[in-house]
């Protein structure tokens, strides 16, 4: 699974910065950081002076020439790289000059905007193997989701007790059981989980096939296995 950026469990600070990046014009004024990038402009820096680089890394310029400083400059970093690569498309002649909402959602899950990823699929489309192309997204796609649900039974199957104690508002704790036994209901979800591991299985021998047929071609869209 990718990383998510989930700004509410974030650290204060670091939610701060996020709010800076996306805001930064804004915070501007009042506080001592500068984007620079957007204007390319040399700036003269006057001792005291404090700025953050296109790359995130801030700066203080002394009397002695400037230092970079503070630790900020690791979550500015991270910051900004997670910013760039959701609204980046990765392909190198890439034309698209305002990216739309369709793709920045297509680049967070295929790297490319709508134009260059239709380009990209045309070329499969081409090479005759489209269909190829079309199994192995859509069994990926249920491997991904049944591991997900795998996952979430095996919490259940731990999950599972014959009673449980409930804080009720007033702060009383009263104690709620199960009338199934729970030694029974323990069991029907492992088969249900080894029946769902016997389908993601299947499934996986499909995908593999289907990307065996593609991989000669080494298609960006067609990552390799990691199974
Ligand atoms: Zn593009």
């Amino acid at each position: 699974m990718a990383k998510e950026f989930n700004k509410k469990f974030m650290h204060p600070t670091r939610r701060k910065l996020v709010d800076m990046v996306i805001h930064g014009a804004e915070y501007e004024k009042e506080s001592f950081i500068s984007f620079s990038g957007a204007d390319k402009k040399k700036v003269k820096r006057e001792v005291g002076d404090k700025w953050i680089d296109d790359n995130g890394r801030s700066y203080e310029q002394l009397e002695a020439g400037k230092i970079e400083t503070s630790n900020l400059t690791d979550t500015m970093s991270e910051v900004r790289a997670y910013l760039d690569k959701l609204n980046t498309c990765k392909s190198d002649n890439c034309k698209t000059i305002k990216l739309e909402r369709v793709d920045k959602k297509l680049i967070s899950k295929t790297g490319y905007c709508l134009h260059c990823l239709t380009i990209k699929e045309a070329q499969i489309k081409v090479d005759g193997l489209w269909k190829e192309y079309e199994d192995y997204k859509i069994y990926s796609n249920m491997i991904a989701h049944g591991t997900d649900v795998i996952a979430q039974f095996q919490q259940a199957y731990r999950d599972a007790k014959q009673t449980y104690e409930v804080v009720q508002e007033d702060g009383k704790i009263e104690t709620w059981s199960m009338e199934r036994d729970v030694n029974e209901l323990k069991a029907e979800i492992m088969t249900d989980i080894i029946n769902f591991e016997k389908e993601i299985e299947e499934v996986t021998k499909l995908r593999n096939e289907a990307y065996d047929k593609l991989k000669d071609k080494n298609y960006d869209l067609v990552r390799p296995l990691k199974d």
